[in-house]
């Protein structure tokens, strides 16, 4: 018995010197690999026109039938996109989707697209279904959001369409990915701010330390 609680507490010492291998969640976000498919976002072009052009192909893709699309026409005083159309009304239904990413990869402009924010609980069922007003990314900063007035410019003056411009956290050949924690901790994980790198585990050291 006493043995036994001797052989407890070493245990416990032992563990009390060592480095911690959890995170401070919801303080420290664990970084997700580059192909992580979560949160939503509706992009917007450079200049603030809205990238998506109303065309449903995304919800024609969906398999969940999570996606609904209501288009408009642009005009020249009301412009929110570079096309014809815009999507006057774009949900989707979080409690359907699958995050199959079969929608990114139907939209002809890259203007849907499945980033890194995995927080996405909630207590409705009415809080799940997310309007375009929280889908779409806000303007980039001292750009106009839309509307916007004027005519569609052509496609050869729209910037090249770089595949979500707005992330930070891709990962190099190095194997680091960024990550952000608020500004309170940085003294103490002694951080850059904004942005700071964790490095990725190696899949097969892993497998080495389970061998
Ligand atoms: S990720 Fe898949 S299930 Fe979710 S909205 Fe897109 S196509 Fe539908
Ligand atoms: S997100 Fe893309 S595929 Fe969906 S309606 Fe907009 S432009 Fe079309």
């Amino acid at each position: 018995m006493i043995g036994a609680i001797f052989e407890g507490l070493r245990t416990t010492f032992k563990q009390m010197f060592r480095k911690p291998i959890t995170v401070e969640y919801p303080d420290i976000k664990r970084p997700v690999f580059e192909r992580f498919r979560g949160r939503h976002e509706l992009k917007r072009h450079p200049n603030g026109l809205e990238r998506c052009i109303g065309c449903s192909l995304c919800a024609a893709a969906c398999p969940a039938d999570a996606i609904f699309v209501e288009p408009a026409e642009n005009t020249d005083e009301e412009r929110y996109s570079p096309g014809e159309r815009y999507a006057k009304r774009y949900e989707i239904n979080m409690l359907r989707c699958i995050f199959c990413g079969f929608c990114e990869e139907a939209c002809p402009v890259d203007a849907i697209v499945l980033e890194h924010n995995y927080e996405i609980s909630s207590y409705t069922r009415k809080a799940m279904i997310y309007t375009k007003e929280m889908l779409l990314v806000p303007p980039p900063p001292g750009v106009p959001g839309t509307p916007q007035k004027g005519p569609a410019p052509r496609p050869q003056d729209m910037p090249h369409p770089v595949h979500n411009p707005q992330r930070v956290d891709r990962v190099p050949p190095g194997g680091f990915v960024t990550t952000y924690v608020p500004t309170s901790l940085l003294d103490e994980y002694d951080l850059t701010p904004d942005v700071v790198l964790h490095p990725v585990p190696d899949p097969e050291d892993d497998e080495n330390a389970e061998g």
